[in-house]
């Protein structure tokens, strides 16, 4: 698993493909005993194009691992109570083991989505963003954890280094990405500093870190020369560069010329989020 240059590639598409085929493995030994599918259930609102194509590839994986989909597509203007009362019938549905709610709920609506998270049952959220599980994880309770930082982890770990007081620097604040991830590298006794929009100097921030995870959505907002040398680099950034290339927020070949290891984007982060989402589902079946 090595590239050209010195940092060894994070391979997140073989990676996710082993943790598939296990999963499928764990579907198909459930199905033999007279077990039923798991369920998850996928809800789209109205037409981003991106979201359709994340939840095209979600429910790929499903197929791929045996699970039942339970696919709704609905218009923009569905509306939030309509949208809640769907959500409380998916949540009395004993068929549907985990929910999914595309985000982001399109704008110009009157959708609140700390709401629709709120009102999935915390038993089936798939994606780990109730709020009563984001309170355990930082408790650290045993809960849905939220598929990308849990990918991230499982990244982290093919590393095989020793994380406990080593310092880490997480780049992004999101519910989503960001304020997970820094819980779950605290849980791993790492020393965890949280950098966003208002830090004063990222470099020298990021310049300290022996595990780097950027989540900003900014392309190539980590240089290169930013990155202590064999650090831990974990690039989930989804950006567009001036040539419509799909890139990271990190500056990918000049941070692996100083890095241990690195994700590639596309390849890194990405497929393991899907996995995580399959394993979430099939841990909410019981399997
Ligand atoms: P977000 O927009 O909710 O949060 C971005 C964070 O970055 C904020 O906390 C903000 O303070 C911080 N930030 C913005 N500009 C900054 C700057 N100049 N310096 C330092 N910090 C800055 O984003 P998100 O939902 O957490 O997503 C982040 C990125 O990860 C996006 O590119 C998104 O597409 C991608 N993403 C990828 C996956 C995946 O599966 N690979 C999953 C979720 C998100």
């Amino acid at each position: 698993m090595t590239t050209s240059s010195p940092a060894q590639l994070l391979d997140g598409k073989a990676l996710s493909a082993r943790i598939l085929d296990e999963l499928q493995q764990r579907v198909s030994a459930h199905l033999a005993s007279g077990g039923s599918a798991p369920g998850l259930a996928t809800v789209l609102v109205g037409d981003d194009p991106a979201s359709h194509i994340y939840v095209r590839n979600k429910r790929r994986a499903c197929e791929k691992v045996g699970l039942n989909n339970i696919h709704h597509e609905l218009p923009e203007d569905l509306g939030q109570d309509r949208l809640l009362s769907l959500i409380q019938d998916l949540n009395q549905d004993p068929a549907v083991h985990g929910i999914l709610v595309q985000l982001p709920l399109p704008s110009g609506f009157d959708y609140d989505e700390h709401e629709v998270l709120a009102a999935i049952s915390p038993d089936k959220d798939a994606d780990g963003f109730h709020p009563l599980n984001q309170g355990a994880l930082m408790q650290g309770y045993r809960a849905p954890i939220p598929c990308t930082p849990k990918g991230v982890m499982r990244l982290l770990d093919e590393t095989g280094l020793a994380l406990s007081g080593k310092r880490a620097v997480v780049v992004g604040r999101s519910n989503i990405v960001g304020k997970p991830v820094a819980m779950l590298l605290l849980a791993r006794h790492m020393t965890v500093t949280v950098c966003h929009s208002r830090t004063r100097d990222l470099a020298a921030e990021v310049g300290n870190a022996d595990v780097v995870v950027a989540a900003v959505g900014v392309a190539k907002l980590v240089q290169g020369d930013w990155i202590k040398p064999g650090a831990v680099v974990l690039d989930v950034g989804i950006n567009r560069d001036e040539e419509g290339r799909l890139v990271g927020d990190v500056e990918f070949h000049a941070a692996a010329e100083r890095a241990g290891w690195i994700t590639p984007v596309p390849g890194g982060v990405g497929p393991m989020t899907i996995a995580m989402l399959l394993e979430n589902t099939l841990e909410a079946a019981g399997l």
